[in-house]
């Protein structure tokens, strides 16, 4: 874990145990842009790192619809095709095999978590949670709220 403080695990309200700061911390330690080579031994050292640092970007990156859509909008492609990856990895699938464009950049983008409409200056993806697996990644990702 970067050799940082191990994770200090700590009972939420609904009797799981999270590691919430931690998770969040590896993902703001992973600024973008993110370097995927060099977070690659880190992240992938075993299944718990990877449930971590996807709960980490999703936490921080993932939107959820009022139909439990989990969605993600990311401007890095190389960073959501690899997310896809470490998803399938858990055996969590994603409803493409590749992120989907959202926007050009160029357009109105609305900011999911906000409401925010703004000029995107970048491309938007996105990947999206393959329904049947959301079970599956409440168990193995989870979020921190
Ligand atoms: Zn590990």
């Amino acid at each position: 874990m970067l050799g940082r403080e191990p994770p200090r695990p700590r009972l939420n309200k609904y009797g799981r145990w999270v590691v919430a700061v931690q998770s969040r911390t590896l993902y703001e330690l992973l600024k973008k842009p993110v370097d995927i080579d060099r977070i690659r031994p880190f992240v992938e050292h075993c299944e718990r790192c990877i449930s971590m640092f996807l709960r980490g970007f999703f936490d921080s990156e993932a939107c959820v619809y009022k139909d439990g859509t989990i969605t993600v909008y990311n401007t890095d492609y190389k960073l959501l095709t690899y997310v896809i990856y470490l998803l399938e990895k858990i055996s969590i699938e994603t409803t493409q095999k590749e992120p989907r464009i959202n926007k050009r950049a160029g357009g109105p983008f609305r900011e999911p978590k906000t409401g925010k409409l703004y000029k995107s200056r970048r491309d938007v993806y996105y990947i999206r949670i393959w329904r049947g697996f959301n079970k599956r990644f409440y168990e193995k990702v989870g979020f921190n709220h």
